[in-house]
């Protein structure tokens, strides 16, 4: 009944061995961009240093233009860069920290700071709040641009509705630690780990895992995150703009990519989980129960239980049972209103 109900409210699927699990979720670790953002960057700011602005953009949108990173696409949107594109010779996506590529015998890195000190190029600090990639040709630096994300509209609700049944939220990001702890602030998560590799998010995730003997979930939009998602307990995955390997081995799959809905899934999976025990525990007794009072009728020489006691206890029993398992059709996912 449970799954049914999972698919009316739009959340695809979840895996009926995960049931049990995700009702006992208590850390829920999220991936930022595509997860709890939409993932669709604008530009806020272009910042060239010691060069043209046009000379500048030039040189960044040609780095980005085999980009399929979201931030390379963003940078590159709208513009005709396919004889660009065609130019790059031996580009490389670092996942995590930028791109790397030769142009016209010119070696340019796009990326973020930490790319940057890679390559020990020294670069000028944002004031602007956002995603910065910084630029660099034939190791000089040439400026930055900022880009910023916007939080999907579900983002808060679904954190005060976690904060409700006592979960704690962990954000993983490859962002830089400013802007992480921005949309943090905001949002009122409880903690965060900034500026990771996508390998180390899965050893954060680890470490979580091992810190406690409560059941954690990790939700991503697929990107990277599919190794996160098959580590975690429950692995979910953004099923709209998730990666097939992510939905394919997630136990949760969210196919409109609303963030709250990972709240009534947990809600669902918490509700047919209470019912299953309610149900065990309560069939378990009534038998115990009759069974010990005919065994005590017997052994006192007592007249026994009738005939219609032992069918309540067990066609009458079953039909109770299954009612109450129907009710869950009809209960309320979201008690409180956010
Ligand atoms: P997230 O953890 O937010 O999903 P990623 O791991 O995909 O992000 O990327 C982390 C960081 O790596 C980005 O914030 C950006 O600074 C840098 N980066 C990744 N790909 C690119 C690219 N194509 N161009 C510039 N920077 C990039
Ligand atoms: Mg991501």
């Amino acid at each position: 009944y449970s799954l049914h109900r999972l698919k009316d409210k739009g959340i695809f699927s979840i895996k009926r061995d995960s049931i049990n699990q995700a009702g006992s979720v208590n850390i829920i670790v999220f991936d930022k961009t595509g997860t709890l953002t939409h993932g669709s960057f604008t530009i806020q700011v272009v910042h060239p240093v010691g060069v043209k602005e046009e000379k500048f953009l030039e040189y960044i949108y040609a780095a980005e233009s085999l980009s399929t990173h979201p931030i390379g696409k963003a940078i590159c949107h709208g513009k005709n860069l396919k004889k660009v594109a065609s130019e790059q010779k031996n580009f490389l996506e670092i996942p995590g920290v930028g791109v790397e590529t030769n142009w016209k015998k010119n070696k340019i890195l796009a990326g973020n700071s930490k790319l940057m000190s890679k390559f020990n190029i020294e670069i000028e600090e944002p004031k602007e709040i956002g995603t910065a990639i910084h630029c660099a040709v034939n190791g000089k630096y040439i400026g930055y641009i900022v880009l910023s994300d916007i939080i999907k509209e579900d983002a808060q609700p679904m954190v005060d509705l976690l904060h409700s049944e006592k979960v704690e939220i962990i954000l993983l990001t490859g962002d830089h630690e400013e802007n992480t702890k921005d949309i943090c602030n905001k949002l009122k998560i409880d903690r965060w780990h900034s500026e990771l590799l996508p390998e180390q998010k899965t050893d954060i995730l680890v470490q979580e895992m091992e810190n406690t003997d409560k059941a954690v979930a990790f939700i991503g939009d697929g990107i990277n995150d599919a190794p996160s998602i098959i580590r975690s307990d429950i692995g979910i995955a953004m099923g709209g703009i998730g990666s097939d390997i992510a939905v394919e081995n997630a136990d949760i799959v969210i196919m409109n990519d609303d963030p709250a809905k990972v709240y009534d899934a947990m809600r669902i999976a918490k509700m047919a989980r209470n019912t299953s025990i309610f149900n065990i525990a309560f069939a378990l007794f009534i038998k115990i129960g009759v069974t010990i009072a005919a065994i005590t009728l017997e052994i006192i020489g007592a007249e026994p239980l009738p005939m219609w006691v032992a069918v309540l206890a067990d066609t009458g029993l079953t039909v109770v049972l299954v009612i109450n398992s129907l009710i869950l059709l009809y209960r309320k996912v979201r008690i409180k209103k956010i």
